[in-house]
């Protein structure tokens, strides 16, 4: 270099000369490009990071600078968007350049523990300036820990929502909260994120970082906190009419196969301004912001609000980070039936929340859908019946289901047996009531109950226990409320001890736990979906014959997303809705494992229950009696000749299925 050295340089020169690294005002995007070394540990693309590859990140980074005036940034985002990126560009930055006591938060021990294994060591370890930082000092001597590390210039304190309260006595000036809607907000010691800001205080140029996929509507805090923003989001050109436009999931365009509408073969955008055609390859193009060769920039829907929130969904990965655009429809396409695969895609691709409707439910509209088939009898398509027992002081609760593919159920009879659950008299009546279940289908095929779940809460739980050991009615499963939420269906057994008539068997049951509010949310969202379904279609049925009554207790909870729980109407009982949980709760049984059922295995039995009945994926196809039975395919046995042949073929598949999942149990 020849240029000529400057007063500047000089002075420049003389305090590297004496150990000072000269400020300039320096992004957190120039650092990272400058800087930041992606590891081949957790990132999909190795290598010299770029913000030109993800240009949308670039604000975002840039109003975590010294620099910017924001004192609280948001992001609500789309999983694999780059925001983990951005929060570890930042925190690289703080470490090699602004300094200064920053924390970073996230949700759980476990996922606090996969953050700094896969994203914060590697960073540090691969980036030289963090490196640098990090060991001059103090990486002897015990200084640093799993929760705490220091560098040069400042501390960094790795911790959970459920433990911010321990920073009480610290002063932060910066700090990174991840995964907000994933903390538990009504911990003892309040509200982590205000517990956060609090720390933040003794700072004047302080900055909080919040980010995350949002989860419920109206308990989102990811949402609340990017509504009281100024709501920008990234808009782009169209290469066709060049208007600008965010990317929204409704202008996506799935094509499919003619013969089969379920398989996405593409995936483009139509232009909200002209209508033109978007293919994905056109988007690396369309993402260049305004200064660097492009024109796509983020835009404020609400410019006057105190703090920047940016808002970003999966349609904006670049090519090769993320999936693709026929990927997401695909996806997409697969979530249409399953609420909770739909839930997913809106929180982790689209980046939005999911709005529960169990509220909105209301008993005269289920009534209006009930069919004309008769309790105890078996209408087309239901091939496998369970039940569900709820035990109360003075009676048992009985409701039968049935189960067809595609998630449908039917409630085939609704039983109450009154008598007192500690006199085994109310416990033959149970397995009399049971055992003499035979229901007949349109074909006169008779069906019989596969499995059987009771509850044991109350002050009857020995009483189950007895009864489901004592073999009186085939796969009873003892069962218990999980008290927290988000478990299996059905989960794993425990053993316990039985005590009867001043007598123990030590580890005597097997006790199921039951995902009683996984399985609420998956009946509302099937009730809310069957609104909009043709009445062959519904997944949740009901009988003509069924009363009022029993609608009123079906819907007789309502999700509080606050709490995260579900909570009773007032003045309502609910032993429908349990023993309908607990009916599905028996299906999962794992001789049985119906959630599991392939095509193929409902082809099976439709075969032998239904025979002549076309193998449509679940549709009640009717087949005039006279015409010829459907063609067998490659893997559908023959169609046994009687019902008890289909009876001994039924069980045969069921033995096969044991064995298959026998390591489970
Ligand atoms: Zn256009």
């Amino acid at each position: 270099m020849n240029a000529p050295i400057t007063p500047a340089h000089t002075l420049a020169l003389a305090a590297i000369a004496r150990g000072w690294e000269p400020k300039h005002p320096l992004t957190v995007s120039e650092w990272a490009d400058a800087n930041r070394i992606l590891s081949l540990i957790g990132s999909a693309a190795p290598g010299e990071w770029k913000t030109s590859r993800t240009p949308y990140l670039r604000e975002i980074m840039d109003q975590l600078s010294e620099q910017s005036s924001a004192r609280l940034i948001v992001l609500m985002a789309a999983s694999q968007i780059g925001k983990t990126e951005a929060a570890s560009n930042w925190l690289g930055y703080i470490m090699a350049h602004a300094k200064g006591p920053v924390a970073v938060v996230m949700p759980t021990e476990k996922s606090l523990n996969d953050w700094s294994s896969q994203k914060f060591d590697p960073m540090a370890a691969e980036t030289p300036a963090v490196a640098r930082v990090l060991s001059k000092r103090t990486n002897s001597g015990g200084e640093n820990s799993a929760a705490r590390k220091r560098f040069v210039g400042g501390i960094l304190y790795f911790k959970t929502a459920g433990s911010t309260a321990e920073l009480k006595s610290t002063s932060l000036r910066y700090a990174i909260a991840d995964e907000v809607d994933e903390y538990d907000w009504s911990t003892t010691q309040g509200d982590p994120l205000g517990l956060l800001e609090v720390r933040l205080t003794t700072f004047h140029d302080r900055k909080l970082f919040a980010a995350s996929s949002p989860t419920l509507k109206d308990a989102s805090r990811i949402e609340e906190m990017f509504e009281a923003g100024d709501q920008r989001r990234y808009h782009v050109p169209c290469p066709h009419c060049n208007e600008l436009q965010a990317l929204a999931w409704g202008n996506i365009v799935i094509g499919k196969k003619p013969d089969n509408p379920r398989r996405v073969t593409d995936a483009w955008y139509v232009c909200r301004e002209c209508g033109s055609e978007i293919y994905e390859h056109q988007k690396t193009d369309m993402l260049k912001e305004a200064g660097h060769g492009g024109r796509a920039r983020w835009i404020a829907a609400n410019p006057t609000a105190p703090h920047p929130s940016y808002h970003i969904n999966a349609l904006y990965a670049p090519l090769g980070l993320g999936l693709s655009w026929r990927e997401m429809a695909a996806e997409w396409m697969d979530a249409q039936d399953d609420p909770a695969k739909l839930m997913r895609f809106m929180n982790t691709r689209l980046g939005e929340t999911w709005a529960d409707r169990s509220r909105d439910l209301k008993p005269n509209i289920l009534a209006a859908r009930a069919e004309p088939y008769l309790l105890r009898t078996v209408p087309q398509g239901c091939l496998v019946l369970t039940a569900g027992v709820d035990t109360q002081d003075d009676r048992l609760e009985i409701h039968i289901l049935g189960h067809g593919q595609g998630d449908i159920t039917w409630t085939l009879d609704y039983h109450v047996l009154h008598g007192n659950p500690a006199d085994d008299a109310l416990w033959q009546k149970l397995a009399d009531y049971l055992n003499a279940i035979t229901f007949q289908n349109a074909r006169g095929r008779t069906l019989k109950l596969e499995a059987t779940a009771i509850d044991t809460g109350g002050h009857h739980t020995h009483s189950v226990y007895e009864f489901a050991r004592s073999g009186r009615v085939r796969r009873v499963l003892a069962t218990k409320g999980a008290s927290t939420p988000g478990r299996s269906i059905l989960g794993k057994p425990s053993h316990q001890d039985v005590k009867r008539n001043g007598q123990t068997t030590r580890r005597g049951v097997a006790l199921y736990l039951v995902g009683a509010d996984t399985a609420k949310h998956l009946l509302y969202n099937r009730l809310d979906g069957d609104d909009a379904r043709p009445p062959h279609e519904r997944k949740v049925r009901f009988s003509q014959q069924l009363e009022p009554w029993f609608y009123d207790q079906m819907v007789s909870e309502t999700f509080n997303p606050r709490k995260n729980r579900w909570e009773k109407k007032k003045g309502k009982r609910n032993e429908v809705l349990d023993t309908w949980i607990l009916g599905v709760a028996a299906s999962h049984h794992p001789e049985l494992y119906l959630h599991k059922w392939r095509k193929s295995d409902w082809d099976r039995r439709r075969a032998m229950l239904e025979p002549g009945a076309a193998e449509e994926g679940g549709h009640d196809i009717i087949v005039p009696a006279t015409a010829e039975p459907a063609a067998a395919t490659e893997t559908a046995p023959p169609i046994p000749a009687t019902p008890d042949a289909a009876a001994r073929a039924f069980a045969a598949m069921l033995a096969a299925r044991k064995n298959r999942h026998g390591e489970r149990r």
